[in-house]
């Protein structure tokens, strides 16, 4: 384990301290990595500030990453400290982590020392390669993210046909110089990087939207980059086995457990309080559940669920045409689960 990542425990919260488990790392070497030429944007990213504060980030589109918004749908931040400067997600092409990059050195000339990942989906990792090319900052996950391979050994999103996919949805950004990085650390429950003045608090919140989900809250400010565990201004994506909804409210439950005064979502904007922040997620999960738990319990068959459901307070959300459908799928399959391993098996009386 480095020396600058200590692990830590959520005192009384989950009741346990995990270990922070380290894999080797191999630190750029000189020469090796170069600046590749990659596609230019054709829209700039805007950095936007946290009030009073060193903490920056960029807002993505909403919607689903396609050659209009150049696949710049998730946001991402970093903080400047005394003595570097930490990263939070890398946006999800190549092009677009160079682009960040660069904006970070238009601001300080400090080292990137530390890069996080909130979890291991293609719209916030693609534009890891850049960072890991173009500097030597070391790269942290929760230890799930190992497991989002190109041998396709995952059990989240599957990382060679999504690759494929985007090669072709965001060419000419993703390509076929576009590679997945892994991260070099990898801790399981919680875990501190301490770096000048400031900590970063890193709180494993999964299996949620994925399988590892993490939120790390920024002190003494109190900001929290809260992954996609927080999203807003779009109907989130649940159409996979990696999710669990049940703890995915719970990670929005911890969302306010941490008390944050500024909170940056995975996607949408930014809020300044947990109930804003938390409450489109919140409200469409419990909604989505509602309507698929009385399914399940009625014996109703999922399509015809689905057409009886009324899904009005959404169908204009960005994402409602691409995601519903799947999400409302894949949350009917959980709760199913549930109500069996519950013994709840008998059918009702007609
Ligand atoms: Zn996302």
């Amino acid at each position: 384990m480095p020396s600058w990542l200590v692990p830590r425990g959520l005192a009384g919260r989950r009741g346990f301290l995990s270990c922070a488990a380290a894999v080797p790392f191999a630190a750029a070497l000189p020469g090796e990595a170069r600046a590749q030429a990659y596609a230019p944007l054709i829209e700039d990213l805007v950095v936007q500030q946290v009030p009073g504060a060193p903490i920056y980030y960029v807002l993505g589109h909403p919607g689903v990453p396609n050659g209009t918004n150049q696949g710049h749908t998730s946001n991402a931040g970093f903080v400047v400290t005394d003595e570097g400067v930490v990263v939070f997600d890398t946006l999800g092409t190549p092009s677009l982590g160079h682009a960040m990059l660069q904006k970070i050195k238009g601001i300080t000339d400090k080292p990137v020392r530390h890069v996080v990942l909130s979890h291991y989906h293609a719209d916030h990792i693609y534009g890891l390669q850049a960072f890991r090319d173009e500097t030597g900052a070391e790269i942290v996950a929760q230890t799930k993210a190992l497991n989002y391979t190109a041998a396709g050994n995952t059990d989240d999103e599957a990382a060679a046909p999504r690759l494929a996919q985007r090669r072709e949805a965001l060419a000419p950004w993703v390509n076929a110089d576009t590679r997945i990085v892994l991260p070099g650390v990898v801790f399981q429950v919680a875990a501190e990087i301490r770096l000048g003045a400031h900590r970063f608090q890193l709180v494993y919140a999964g299996p949620a939207h994925s399988m590892s989900d993490i939120m790390m809250l920024v002190l003494p400010e109190r900001v929290l980059f809260a992954g996609d565990i927080v999203q807003n201004g779009r109907i989130p994506f649940m159409a996979s086995a990696a999710v669990n909804t049940k703890n995915w409210l719970a990670g929005l439950q911890e969302v306010s457990l941490l008390e944050p005064r500024f909170i940056i979502p995975g996607h949408g904007k930014p809020a300044t309080g947990a109930a804003e922040a938390i409450s489109f997620t919140d409200t469409y999960i419990r909604y989505v559940r509602a309507k698929m738990a009385r399914a399940v319990a009625e014996w109703t068959e999922f399509d015809a669920a689905y057409e009886a459901t009324d899904w009005g307070p959404y169908r204009d959300i960005p994402a409602f045409g691409a995601s519903n459908r799947g999400n409302a799928y894949r949350v009917f399959l959980e709760i199913e689960a549930e109500s069996l391993a519950a013994g709840d098996t008998a059918k009702p009386a007609q």
